[in-house]
Order: C-alpha cells, then sequence, then structure tokens
C-alpha cells in the first residue's frame, strides 16, 4: 500500500491540457535530456529551438526518433538564434505553444570569463527577445488560452554566489552572482520576473544545483575527468581542488522540471538541489577510482590529477535547501551520487564514439 501511495505522490505525468512545449536550448545538455523525456512519456508536440552551438548534439534525440514508437509529427527543431527576433515571433504565432521553457544559454563559466559579451548577448539579450516575443503571442491568445499559458525559466543556482562553511541557498536567497555567466543568468531571471510583473505573464523560475549526466560536453568537470582517464592524460584541476558543488543526476532535474510543470505554482521560483554536496577533488577521485576498478592494470587513475592554477573568482561552495519543491511537489532525488556516476562512467564507456564527435564538432582541445 505504501509503494502504491509513494508512486502516486511520486508519479511525474503532465497534465493533459498542455498540448504543445516549446523548448529552448533543446540541442543541449540538460535540454536534449527534457526533449527526449517528453517524447517518450508524454503525447505532447515538441517544439525545440536551438542556434546548435559547439556543446549542441542532436543525435540522441534522433536516434529516439528512428523508434517506431514516437510519432515524428510531433516533434519540430529549429536551427534559430534567440536573437533572430523575427523568426522568434514567427515560430511562436505559428506553432502556438501553450507552455515554454527556456534552457538556451552559454552554460561554461570558464568561456564566460574569456568571452563575457557572448554570454551578454545569448543570455541576457536572448531572454529579452524570447519574452518580447512572447509577450507578443501572449497578448494575441484568448483568456482561455491565457489561463493555461506557461513560460518556464531554467536557471541556475550560481545567481546565489558564494557560500561559507555552513549554509544552504533557498527560494529567498538574495542574488549575489560573481562570475559573467552567473551574472547574465542572474539578468535573465531579472527579467522573467519583471516580465511577469509588469505584463502578466504567468511564469515558474527553477534554480537548479550542477548537473551531471550522460550526453553533456566533455569541457564540464565531470566528462572532462572521464575523458581524461580514458585517454590517461592529466586531469586538471582549479587551485586546491575543495570548492564544493551540489552534484545532482540531470534525470532528476528533469524529474523535478516535470513536477513543476504539473504542479508547480505560477509566479514561483523553485530551488533543485539533492544534497549531493562534494569537492571538486572528492568528485575526480571518485571517477579515479570507478576507472581502477575498470581497468587495475593501469593504476592508479589519481596519479594523473594535476592542480593548476585557480579560476578567477572561483566560487568557493554552492548548497540547495530543496525543502520547498520536496515538500510543495514531493519530489526527491532518485540517484544517490555513486550510482549516478557509475552510470555515467558507463555510459561515456559505450559512447567514446560520441565524444570523439564532440570533439571535433566543436575544436575543443581538452
Ligand atoms: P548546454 O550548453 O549544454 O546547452 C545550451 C544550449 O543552448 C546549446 O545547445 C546552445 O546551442 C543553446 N543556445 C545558447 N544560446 C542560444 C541562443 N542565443 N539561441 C538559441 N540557442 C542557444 O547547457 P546545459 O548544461 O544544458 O544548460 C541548460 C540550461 O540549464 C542553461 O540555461 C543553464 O544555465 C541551466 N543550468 C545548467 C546547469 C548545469 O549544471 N549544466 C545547472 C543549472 C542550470
Amino acid at each position: 500500500k505504501i509503494d502504491i501511495i509513494i508512486f502516486l505522490i511520486m508519479n511525474f505525468k503532465i497534465p493533459e491540457n498542455i498540448k504543445t512545449i516549446l523548448i529552448t536550448g533543446g540541442a543541449g545538455f540538460i535540454g536534449g535530456w527534457l526533449v527526449r523525456r517528453l517524447l517518450q512519456e508524454t503525447k505532447i508536440t515538441i517544439i525545440n529551438i536551438d542556434k546548435y552551438s559547439y556543446a549542441s548534439d542532436l543525435e540522441g534525440i534522433n536516434n529516439l526518433l528512428m523508434k517506431n514508437a514516437i510519432n515524428k509529427e510531433r516533434y519540430f527543431f529549429f536551427q534559430t538564434d534567440l536573437n533572430n527576433s523575427e523568426k522568434i515571433s514567427e515560430i511562436l504565432f505559428a506553432k502556438r505553444p501553450d507552455y515554454i521553457m527556456h534552457l538556451a544559454a552559454e552554460s561554461h563559466v570558464d568561456r564566460s570569463l574569456e568571452n563575457p559579451l557572448n554570454f551578454i548577448e545569448n543570455n541576457i539579450i536572448g531572454t529579452f527577445n524570447l519574452l518580447e516575443a512572447t509577450r507578443l503571442f501572449f497578448n494575441s491568445i484568448s483568456k482561455k488560452e491565457q489561463d493555461l499559458f506557461l513560460f518556464h525559466h531554467i536557471s541556475t543556482d550560481e545567481v546565489y554566489g558564494s557560500l561559507g562553511e555552513k549554509g544552504s541557498f533557498n527560494e529567498a536567497s538574495n542574488y549575489d552572482p560573481r562570475s559573467p555567466y552567473s551574472a547574465t543568468k542572474a539578468a535573465s531571471d531579472h527579467l522573467v520576473f519583471a516580465w511577469h510583473h509588469s505584463y502578466g505573464i504567468p511564469i515558474k523560475l527553477t534554480n537548479c544545483s550542477n548537473n551531471y549526466g550522460p550526453y553533456q560536453f566533455p569541457e564540464k568537470l565531470i566528462p572532462l575527468t572521464i575523458l581524461k582517464c580514458l585517454k590517461k592524460e592529466p586531469i586538471p584541476i582549479y587551485g586546491n581542488g575543495l570548492q564544493i558543488r551540489d552534484w545532482l543526476h540531470v534525470e532528476d532535474h528533469v524529474d523535478a522540471l516535470f513536477k513543476v510543470i504539473k504542479n508547480g505554482k505560477t509566479g514561483q521560483k523553485y530551488c533543485i538541489g539533492g544534497h549531493g554536496e562534494k569537492t571538486n577533488l572528492e568528485v575526480v577521485k571518485t571517477i579515479c577510482s570507478r576507472f581502477d576498478e575498470l581497468s587495475p592494470q593501469n593504476l592508479p587513475h589519481s596519479s594523473l590529477i594535476t592542480m593548476v592554477e585557480d579560476r578567477p573568482g572561483h566560487d568557493t561552495r554552492y548548497a540547495i535547501d530543496p525543502n520547498l519543491i520536496q515538500k510543495e511537489l514531493f519530489w526527491k532525488p532518485r540517484y544517490d551520487f555513486n550510482k549516478g556516476i557509475y552510470q555515467t562512467i558507463s555510459w561515456y564507456l559505450n559512447n567514446e564514439k560520441w565524444i570523439e564527435k564532440m570533439i571535433e564538432q566543436s575544436g575543443y582541445s581538452g
């Protein structure tokens, strides 16, 4: 009985009155997971808008569409930059989404330090253009359609800045971004709330902690470490490696997004995190140990660890207090870190061709 009750509480079904979801950034890591889950688990029509950057990939989605069970008629991909305002409006008016999920963003802190303008253009101006197109569209639809319509902005815990040894971020935490990436994400959060308060656009906002899992571009800590272990190359760690991140498996993030779509309150923000705090050094050592188990002849992979000069302005610690989403929406993560990291390493080992393809298409030097 308890199992049935838990199943009913945990079910991620999306309301049937949502017929069309427009996703921006659906060729990226988290967006790709979201598109695939929506295709597999719902009958909803998906509109995917992505400019297709160095980090993009549609292989996972295309593989799924080749399987007969998925109806290709309900998936549309537009390779479009959010900064092409005319095209974005055209897509909105033609496809008439009930729900928009905005994930498109430049997402790597190191790249934001090298080229902050690119982040301002994509994350701030891109969000502004999408909101303006949404406002035009929202004002053109009937009251009944407006009552259903939602703009869901997907953001990060990095907007809250850096924590000391204790405490965690929650929905009431002050914004205190400290890198060009987090500053542009914070700006986009503010724009979304402003369009809600000033123009009446119904919104929801989620701030999630660091994600990991299959299909993540290998410049981020976990896939980069896996790549280095595979190639037996030095594994770079910034500074003393004691920076703490609150790691969450991408599927748990998507589960949380489903919960927010289903029952999240309009105008509300939800912080998403699974109490997965680990130092960068712990994360890298866990991956090395797993590689030691898999190939004991190449011992020990931790000898590849190489400390490098710290990233400027490197935030010390992030942690999320997920109390609101757990209590109000009955979300909880399915993966603990060890289970998630094992699954992720196995995926990369079985998909070395994918890594090669991504490195080749992006010219990323690792
Ligand atoms: P990603 O870099 O893998 O994917 C982002 C996608 O957005 C790419 O496919 C890119 O081409 C697209 N994009 C960027 N600018 C665009 C533009 N102007 N027009 C159209 N498409 C554009 O990033 P991700 O890790 O999947 O992150 C997705 C979202 O989730 C981001 O908004 C990010 O801030 C947020 N987020 C990420 C994490 C994480 O740990 N990865 C955690 C919390 C929140």
